[in-house]
């Protein structure tokens, strides 16, 4: 067991999983609008809809990622 490599892997890991993540499907936004319709976005910026409710919505973000029950 090593401290020392603890404390050096840690950074690496670190940068490695945000690097990993920027670009991917991590989160999913349903936002209402003024409108009463709500605009639906993702962490992976290539994907923003505009959903008629806040159920569909959220139905239309499962989709999107594939993980649709
Ligand atoms: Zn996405």
């Amino acid at each position: 067991m090593s401290d020392d490599n603890v404390l050096y892997d840690s950074p690496t890991e670190f940068l490695h999983e945000v690097a990993e993540k920027s670009g991917h499907c991590v989160a999913q936004s349903v936002i209402p609008l003024e409108d009463g319709s709500y605009v639906c976005a993702c962490s992976c910026e290539r994907w923003e809809v505009v959903a008629p409710s806040r159920q569909e919505g959220l139905r239309l973000a499962r989709a999107h990622t594939g993980s649709a029950p």
